[in-house]
């Protein structure tokens, strides 16, 4: 049976050259970054070429960048780093209700500590209103975390806005952007994007897992998670994984032309959604101008996980909302308004460079038998 791989918002597979890179690493490239011998010297070198890598992609200078374990560890370290950095300047931290569990969880556990953490809800049109985020931003508001790319839907939100509000409100607010699904699909760059602090994750283009980097804008200096011998500049103790940091350049060289990728990825969105939406039994959840690599839908009638194991008994995998909520009902999609037989029946498919318009054609015929074959369920 072919294997249709649509679920790579979750993860993706990782491309030839990053499992070369991270081969290399460990079989002759082994040394510890920090030691002084050459095999260290040479450890050195393969990170320091990574984040020249990654700084290149990001429109960053080098210093820049620091490699953490993964974009979970890029969003703790930035927010925690940065509260902990303005707490003696104000109270507040501005986020919104569509966060990945790492930055809500994050901020959760501040609010416990006495934050006070406000959260923008999409409006009724399913968008962070720009009114909302003025609204938000005082001269006592120390952090705002935004998401780039929502997860679960693609949107895309308006980061660009929270720059100006903070300078409008006049606070003293570093601005955190969780980039980790719009790297290597949208064209950023944090200097015009206005960001202090940035995160990414490796696995979601095409590098391995347990791979992140954070970039911090020069002159900021939140305090590191992390304590121990100083590397990373001295923001992530612990020895450097070579392997998995060279691996993550390869991946980041690997990209093609992200303004291309994006078009290519825009027609194979379309011709999906038309396809699903011709058989009949789909809905289209995502909203227009969304990011085309991620496209919610739901089957009303049929339960999202009884979809999800239909379509992998055809050798199709996509996934039920995030990863990350597996078995749960999406606070995302809830938060966009859909009504719960939506929300209950919702699947995320998500396209890398790798898939096809046949992919596309297959998932739509195989969610049409779904639903001649399975049982309607009363959601
Ligand atoms: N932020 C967003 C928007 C994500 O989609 C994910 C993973 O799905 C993460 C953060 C966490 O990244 P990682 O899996 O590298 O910890």
């Amino acid at each position: 049976m072919r294997e249709i791989y649509l679920d790579n918002s979750s993860t993706t597979k990782p491309c030839e050259n990053a499992v070369k890179a991270a081969e290399i690493a460990m079989r002759s490239n082994w040394g510890n970054p920090s030691s002084l011998h050459s095999l260290g010297f040479h450890a050195e070198q393969t990170v320091n070429q990574a984040r020249e890598t990654l700084a290149k992609a990001l429109g960053a200078k080098k210093s820049e960048i620091i490699f953490t374990s993964c974009g979970t560890e890029s969003n703790n370290t930035a927010i925690t780093g940065a509260v902990n950095l303005l707490k003696k300047r104000g109270n507040r931290i501005v986020t919104t209700a569509i966060e990945h569990p790492s930055v809500l969880n994050t901020v959760k556990h501040l609010a416990e500590q006495g934050f006070e953490v406000i959260y923008l809800h999409p409006d009724k049109s399913g968008v962070i209103n720009r009114d909302d985020i003025y609204a938000a931003i005082n001269e006592k508001t120390i952090l705002v975390s935004m998401m780039y790319v929502n997860n679960e839907t693609g949107y895309i939100l308006p980061i660009n806005e929270c720059r100006r509000a903070i300078r409008a409100a006049g606070s003293p607010a570093l601005l955190h952007c969780d980039a980790v699904q719009a790297f290597g699909k949208l064209p950023i760059k944090a200097e015009s994007l206005g960001v202090d602090l940035l995160s990414v994750s490796g696995h979601k283009i095409h590098a391995p897992k347990g791979i992140g980097a954070l970039y911090i804008k020069s002159g900021v200096h939140i305090k590191p998670l992390l304590l121990g011998g100083g590397q990373e500049n001295g923001m992530r103790s612990g020895t450097e994984s070579v392997p998995l940091i060279s691996a993550f350049g390869a991946a980041v060289e690997e990209l093609p032309d992200i303004n291309k990728q994006l078009n290519d990825m825009q027609s194979l969105c379309d011709y999906a959604k038309n396809v699903l939406i011709k058989t009949g039994v789909v809905i289209v959840n995502s909203k227009e101008g969304s990011l085309p690599y991620i496209l919610n839908i739901s089957v009303p009638g049929y339960r999202s996980e009884t979809l999800l194991h239909f379509l992998e008994s055809k050798g199709i995998f996509v996934s039920s909302g995030s990863a990350c909520s597996k078995g749960k009902g999406s606070y995302v999609l809830s938060e966009f308004g859909l009504k719960q037989s939506l929300v209950d029946s919702a699947l995320r498919i998500s396209f890398s460079r790798y898939n096809t318009k046949a992919d596309a054609d297959e998932l739509a015929a195989a969610l049409l038998l779904a639903t001649k074959s399975l049982r309607r369920s009363d959601i």
